[in-house]
């Protein structure tokens, strides 16, 4: 069973201040989170996680994470022009991007963020660009073919093509890179891997680690540079599915400190620190899109009409991604009702459910969408003249901050050149 951190009750008073719909956000939720991860690799002095900007780009949100401890992992110009504003630079920053126009390495350089670079080419266009190679650099890693764990009768517990995916070097690229950048004046090494998306596994990381360690040994060897840091990025996943079960970030860092001591220790790498890059795993459970039932339509099915749309949260629409629904007020009702829950955008792919059994709805019912801390707000649009929602932070003493504001026509007119 999925529980909104929120009671019918307190949602009625925010709705009361705050129109639905709206994104809300739990803080207290976010710090224990951050504090489990950070306890589950405390074994390792240089941890850090560098909390991926894109998944919620929001300084209420990303205030809360850089005192527990993160940085931040910023993919563009305008993401490093955020992390600037919320007073984060140096090596507090990770600058993890493709496709990199000029400007961007050159803030990137400037804040003394560390740079990670997804290809060989981008060597001679860093130097041409910033006039040097920063003494600390990293290079993303792209092993190719396809990555699997877990195989059974019933299948892959975790399957994904990092052959087919456009990010990275190739492993004879990266030795070309350690050793052109050693030659350019690079003196702290670190290595990048992001191999699968929302795993629901506790090897996930411990078999990417193995990877990476390896590797790590393998370039040191053969290039004799000084690996610093191994980053881990992203990719731990959540439930979204009530019947699936979470990752155990504790037996997860277990699992990274077996590999460290199996393969880093022994090659004389025992100082090497581990980041990670995770988006999902900080923040999707901890945020939740609210909305109302406002319309109810029988044709050849159910539909219950909400106030929310894709524009709010593109995941399902995208990805035909499942997110979790609970009506307020019925929690302990019986699911005896099936219904398509859609918003109002002119695309029939505009449903947060399809075919699901839920509690009966009726008119001004709110409604929780759970697991949209991440990857929410942030993939949100404006078609069809939607426009994006309040985000909403319910605070550890209870009260309400809006840390967003709803947008208005006037946002969507701003950028329109009137004859
Ligand atoms: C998106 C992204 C992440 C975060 O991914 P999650 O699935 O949210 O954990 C981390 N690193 C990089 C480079 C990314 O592009």
């Amino acid at each position: 069973m999925k529980k909104p951190f929120v009671t019918l009750p307190q949602l009625e008073a925010i709705a009361q201040q705050y129109p639905t719909p709206f994104h809300l956000y739990h803080e207290a939720g976010i710090r224990e989170n951050a504090r489990r991860l950070k306890a589950a690799f405390a074994w390792n002095p240089g941890f850090r996680e560098y909390f991926a900007v894109k998944a919620t780009p929001t300084p209420g949100i990303l205030k809360i994470l850089l005192d527990e401890g993160c940085g931040l992992d910023c993919s563009s110009l305008t993401e490093l022009m955020l992390a600037q504003r919320c007073g984060v630079s140096g090596g507090n920053i990770m600058f993890s991007a493709n496709n990199v126009p000029a400007e961007e390495f050159q803030l990137a350089h400037r804040l003394g963020a560390v740079i990670n670079l997804d290809d060989f080419t981008d060597i001679d266009f860093l130097q041409e660009t910033i006039g040097t190679i920063p003494e600390t650099i990293s290079c993303r890693y792209n092993p190719g073919g396809t990555f699997t764990l877990g195989a059974s009768n019933e299948g892959f517990q975790v399957m994904d093509n990092p052959g087919q995916a456009k990010y990275g070097m190739t492993r004879p690229q990266l030795t070309e890179a350690f050793r052109r950048l050693k030659a350019m004046g690079a003196k702290r090494f670190g290595i990048h891997a992001f191999l699968a998306s929302n795993t629901l596994s506790n090897d996930y990381y411990p078999t990417l680690a193995h990877i990476l360690f390896q590797t790590a040994a393998e370039l040191k060897a053969e290039t004799g540079c000084h690996i610093a840091f191994i980053n881990l990025s992203g990719g731990v996943g959540i439930p979204y599915k009530p019947d699936q079960a979470a990752n155990d970030i504790a037996a997860i860092g277990e699992g990274v400190r077996r590999a460290y001591e199996e393969v880093l220790v022994p090659a004389g790498m025992g100082d090497v620190a581990i980041y990670t890059e995770l988006g999902r795993y900080m923040l999707a459970p901890y945020g939740c899109l609210v909305t109302r039932a406002t319309h109810f339509k029988h044709t050849y099915k159910e539909y219950v009409g909400v106030d929310a749309c894709a524009a709010n949260l593109m995941r399902p629409a995208m990805y035909g991604a499942y997110h979790h629904i609970t009506v307020m007020g019925k929690e302990d009702a019986p699911c005896d009702h099936m219904y398509d829950v859609v918003g109002g955008l002119c695309e029939n792919n505009d449903k947060f459910a399809i075919d699901r059994m839920l509690p009966r709805i009726d008119l001004g019912d709110l409604l929780v969408i759970h697991d949209a801390g991440a990857h929410g707000f942030s993939m949100g649009y404006q078609y069809n003249g939607r426009l994006r929602s309040a985000e909403l932070l319910l605070r550890e003493d209870g009260s309400v901050k809006a840390i967003r504001r709803a947008e208005t026509p006037e946002d969507y007119f701003a950028t329109i050149l009137w004859d």
